[in-house]
């Protein structure tokens, strides 16, 4: 088996939705997601396609490998990797095929049939942060079943901030945000787990801070407090509080990793498989922290059928936290007809891993077309 093309196109989802096919010369062909944005279609057809045309899709490790090998200066993060990852998918999905079982199958098998899910929904609904808006949100996600949920807390208060950049938080932006985590938690309870996203906008000193006051409400995880480059900085963080702090969306590849576990500098991690390299470098990544007995949570900013790749590495590992659903991303309805794995991929708030060959999932075709973003032509 050969691969004879690969091809790239963008749909205008609630982020520039990417997604990658690579065609064989025994007419199966297989699809990706790569990591939203501008620029990955292009790395997908213009420097990655030539890499691997004429060889063997089912080598999926070594073609990755090499994907990064002959990228290097541009493949340790960023839109290279974001699109190795998109190609690596769809590698995989091929490979399923070709040999007509799951991708989770060939990852070693599965731990789980059902994935616990967090629903990321972001703040109240049109972006807005009062402690009603808030615990009205709240409440949405649990009538949809979810049994955790996640709001962003930057950018909630910055009518009170001292200065827009930086990273410090006022007293009555702490004030604020305590009031709206206490919001949430009076709306819901503690029955259901609450995580709150910082996404690495403060200082040390200024985010203990806020964790201290946030403690009382029992968060799951309290995430990317500071940004996670520094690992000592993440590490402080880390040892002056009771909340599990997470981290890792932004951190990319195995080598990436590899400090912020073996320090321990965070309490779980945040692996997107579509911006860190793929399945199995979400799996290895996740392996590597069970070293560590550290959990594994997977991110997703993705639509649903880079929710379900990620589902494949995430039920193959046995350190599973939960994986992220974008549920601020509801505005863009037709997104759940875009993937079809023959029943519902989410029910009673889990995430059903589809049990067919490669990702288990047909793409409808004709939705895609009709929310290409301008500009984009189809596969
Ligand atoms: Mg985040």
């Amino acid at each position: 088996m050969k691969i004879v093309d690969v091809k790239a196109m963008t749909l205008k989802g609630y982020k520039d939705w990417n997604y990658v096919k690579v065609e064989t010369d025994e007419g199966i062909s297989g699809i990706g997601e790569a990591h939203p944005g501008e620029g990955i279609s292009d790395a997908v057809v213009k420097r990655l396609k030539p890499l691997i045309v004429g060889k063997d899709p089912r080598n999926v490790e070594p073609l990755y490998t090499h994907m990064i090998d002959r990228t290097i200066g541009q493949s340790s993060g960023g839109i290279m990797v974001g699109a190795i990852g998109g190609v690596e998918t769809a590698l995989w999905d091929v490979a399923g095929k070709a040999i007509g079982v799951p991708v989770y199958q060939l990852l070693g098998g599965k731990y789980r049939d059902r994935l616990r899910v967090y629903a990321d929904v972001g703040r109240g609904r049109n972006r807005t942060n009062t402690p009603e808006a808030w615990a009205e949100r709240a409440k949405e996600g649990v009538a949809d079943g979810f049994q955790s949920i996640k709001f962003d807390i930057d950018g909630s208060a910055n009518e009170l901030q001292h200065d827009p950049v930086d990273r410090g938080l006022s007293l009555a932006e702490l004030d604020k945000m305590e009031a709206l985590v206490a919001a949430v938690r009076e709306a819901i309870g503690y029955e259901i787990d609450l995580c709150i996203d910082c996404h690495g906008k403060y200082n040390v000193r200024d985010v203990i801070l806020l964790a201290q006051r946030l403690e009382k409400f029992q968060l799951m995880f309290l995430e990317d407090p500071v940004p996670p480059e520094n690992i000592e900085a993440m590490g402080k963080v880390t040892a002056s509080t009771s909340i599990p702090i997470c981290t890792g969306e932004w951190v990319h590849r195995r080598d990436g990793f590899r400090r912020l576990i073996e320090t321990q500098a965070c309490d779980m991690l945040h692996i997107d498989i579509s911006s860190t390299g793929g399945i199995l470098e979400g799996k290895k990544i996740a392996d590597l922290a069970d070293l560590y007995y550290m959990p594994a949570a997977f991110h997703n900013i993705v639509s649903p059928l880079g929710m379900v790749a990620s589902a494949h590495a995430a039920a193959a590992v046995r350190n599973l936290h939960a994986i992220e659903l974008p549920y601020h991303a509801d505005q863009v309805d037709w997104r759940w007809e875009l993937v079809d794995s023959g029943e519902p991929l989410i029910q009673e708030g889990e995430f059903v891993l589809p049990q067919g060959p490669g990702l288990g999932v047909s793409f409808n075709e004709d939705l895609a077309r009709e929310h290409l973003k301008e500009g984009y032509s189809f596969f």
